[in-house]
Parts: structure tokens; sequence; C-alpha cells
């Protein structure tokens, strides 16, 4: 007879691989009695662990070079956050589209490795820095709610570090979902590319949850996504949030152009359409690949030329980001757009952290005046939108005149 071995869980594989993905956890003394320090001290060996005063590794300062910025993966440090925890995204800027949105950093740096990550031209700490005093940052909201009022408000958690790549070992979901259990109205959004879900997968919520991912044909993730979850273990992850009633969203984000992008790209589009309704998914958006023109040195001595984001051809925009010439975006976006489509008209398709001008071409409309999207989409952007399509047309006039 086949000797049985204990069955170890999902929650319990993941939180091991996060424990071993760690060299060593540096914990603020500040932060001694905190739930975070807590937790980590009963899960990590003593040999990982060591109590500071400071940031470790002060001699490191400013830019890192590339050893740094991969070893601070691998090296955790829980320390107090003094500064505001929340903001609003980052594509809520002049010459920018974005649905109304307001992010809250809890950490920063990340345990995965994508080649075009942001963080490589951001951060400047050799540490993964989680934060010790998300009672705060909850607190901070309270009060952000009662300047708001009645409106509504979505908050997301994925911009300076992943939402739940490291949640088996925070189990801040867990914090987060109650407090919006109070706030039905407020939406939650987490957006990941792990497929770390069966931490919270039995914690009572009001619906007003959204589990996101950023997903990519699986060729992409091999090549460009190290140490995340592959594409069919994110769907797996979603198709089991949507069976316990958690919302799911979807987004195709960054596409990254390479020689066979359209039959990897309307592949990616088939098995979302097989595998969910649209209904399924309140929005699926799409962005195309940009980052910092600083990020390139890091980004090409990380990843070498085989990488196919060190192979585009990629032009500065008006926020000095490097991306695709227009007519490259264009066509990504209408591809798989119209692959969509042609499954059904009900999928709500939209575009993030893009110029009006890049939606106009796309969709020949505003945002606010596509599908449903409106309501995602706040008054600012709607000026925005108003001022792009005066432009556009003093341009059509100034042309034909
Ligand atoms: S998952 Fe996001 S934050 Fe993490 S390495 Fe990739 S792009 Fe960066």
């Amino acid at each position: 007879m086949a000797e049985s071995g204990p069955i170890i869980s999902k929650s319990q594989q993941d939180l091991e691989k996060l424990l071993d993905h760690f060299d060593r956890v540096y914990i603020d003394r500040k932060s001694e009695n905190s739930p975070l320090a807590r937790r980590l001290e009963s899960l990590f060996p003593a040999d990982k662990l060591e109590w500071v005063d400071s940031r470790p590794h002060p001699q490191i300062r400013g830019e890192m070079s590339s050893g740094e910025f991969a070893r601070s993966k691998r090296q955790l440090y829980v320390t107090e956050f003094k500064g505001q925890f929340f903001k609003r995204c980052p594509g809520a800027k002049p010459g920018l589209a974005c649905c109304n949105y307001f992010v809250l950093n809890w950490g920063q740096q990340c345990d995965m490795n994508c080649s075009y990550c942001y963080l490589q031209s951001f951060l400047n700490s050799p540490v993964l820095t989680l934060y010790s005093n998300l009672d705060q940052a909850l607190e901070e909201l309270r009060q952000l709610g009662k300047s708001l009022g009645e409106q509504s408000l979505r908050v997301g958690t994925g911009e300076l570090v992943d939402s739940l790549s490291l949640d088996p070992l925070t189990l801040f979901s867990h914090e987060l979902m109650a407090f919006f259990r109070d706030t039905p109205r407020w939406t939650l959004e987490f957006k990941t590319k792990s497929d770390f879900v069966h931490q919270f997968l039995d914690v009572p919520h009001e619906g007003n949850v959204i589990v996101s991912w950023s997903i990519n044909p699986q060729a992409v993730v091999e090549r460009e996504e190290q140490g995340t979850a592959s594409l069919e273990q994110r769907l797996q992850a979603a198709e089991l949030c949507l069976s316990r009633g958690l919302q799911i969203a979807f987004h195709i984000d960054p596409m990254i152009w390479h020689p066979e992008w359209k039959e990897n790209y309307a592949a990616l589009v088939d098995e979302v359409a097989a595998r969910f309704r649209p209904g399924d998914l309140p929005y699926l958006s799409l962005g195309a690949l940009r980052f910092q023109p600083e990020q390139k040195a890091m980004m090409r001595e990380r990843f070498g030329m085989k990488s196919w984001v060190n192979q585009g051809e990629m032009w500065p925009g008006k926020d000095g980001k490097l991306r695709y010439p227009l007519e490259l975006r264009q066509e990504m976006f209408n591809f798989v757009l119209n692959r969509f489509k042609e499954y059904s008209p009900e999928w709500k398709v939209f575009l993030c952290m893009e110029s009006p001008e890049t939606w106009l071409s796309t969709y020949t409309k505003a945002p606010q005046q596509v599908d449903s999207l409106a309501p995602l989409f706040d008054q600012g952007v709607s000026r925005q939108f108003r001022k792009a399509l005066k432009r556009s047309q003093a341009d059509t006039n100034s042309a034909s005149g």
C-alpha cells in the first residue's frame, strides 16, 4: 500500500514558499508589539530574524546597483510608516485618463521579479519594507471617508508592493476585508500576479472586494515575469474567488510586443472568454508597456537583450515615460478589443494609463460614453476629454482650413 504523507493545504504551501524566499527578516524594535511583527516572529526561524533600531544597510542610499536591487527582494524589513498612507492613483494626472481610484501603500518592493517593473527606477531602499501600523492606515481611511460623505470610492493596494504575494505572511487582507465590510458602498481591490488567495477565501465580505490579476500570455509570463504565478494558476485563482462571491477583474497589462504577439494575445483572449462571462468581470483593462527612461540601463543589465521589453522601439510620451509608438499601441489595443467584441459586445474593456488621444483613436468616444464604463470615471476625467476633443477638433479644422 502506498504510504500517504500529510496533506499540506494550499495556503500552508504558499506560506512555506514565502518563509523560504526570505534570507533575512529585520524588525524595527519600535514595531515590536505590532501584530505583524508578532506574527513574523512566530513564523520565521530565529536565525533569520534580527531586531534593529534603524533601517539595515545604512551605507546603501539613493540609486541601487542591480545586485543590491535583486538582494532587496529577499530581505524583509518591518517598520512603522510615518507619512500619509493614501494617495490618488498615479493615473489621475493631467494628460492621462484614469478612473476614480485611491491607492493604499502598506510597504514597498516586491518579492517577484518582472523585467519591466517600475520599482527598478523608483526604489532606493535595499530591503523589502512592510509597514507595521496598518491600523493607522485604516484610521486615515476612516477620516478620508468622512470628508467624502456618500461618494463612492475605490481603494487599490498594489502599487509599490503586490497586493497578495506576501499576504500569507501578513494577512493584511483579513483586516482590510473586515474594514470594508462596514463600508459596503466602497470597493477594495487587490491587484496581483500571484495565486495566493486561499488565506482569505473564508473571510466574510459584503461583495465589495475585487481581486484582480494582471495577466499576459504564458510566453510573456515565462520570459518577463519571473517568480509570478503562471497564467493558468492566476486564472484558477480567479475562478476560485468568483465561486466565493468575490468580484474579479483582469488587467491585460503591460501588453508587450514580441514577434508572435498576435497569436499569443489572441490565445489569451480566447482563454479568458472560454472560462469567464462578461458579467463575471466588472471591467477588464488594457495597458501597453511603459517605463521611465532611467530604468532602461537596469533592465538591460538585469534581463539582457533576450528580454522582449529591451527589444521594443520606445518613445517618450507627454508624461516622460517611454512607450511604443501610438500606431502600434492602437493596433495592439484594437486587436484585443475586437477579439473580445467578437465573443460578445458585453465585455467592458477600458484603457489604463493612456492619454485621451489614445482613447479617442481607439474607441472614437470618451470613456464616459462607452457602454457601461461611465461609472468608473470622474468629473476631472470628463473635463480632460472635453479638452482633448476640442484639441483634436481644432487640429482637424486647421488641417482642412
Ligand atoms: S509583480 Fe508588479 S511589483 Fe512585483 S515585480 Fe512584477 S511588476 Fe514589479
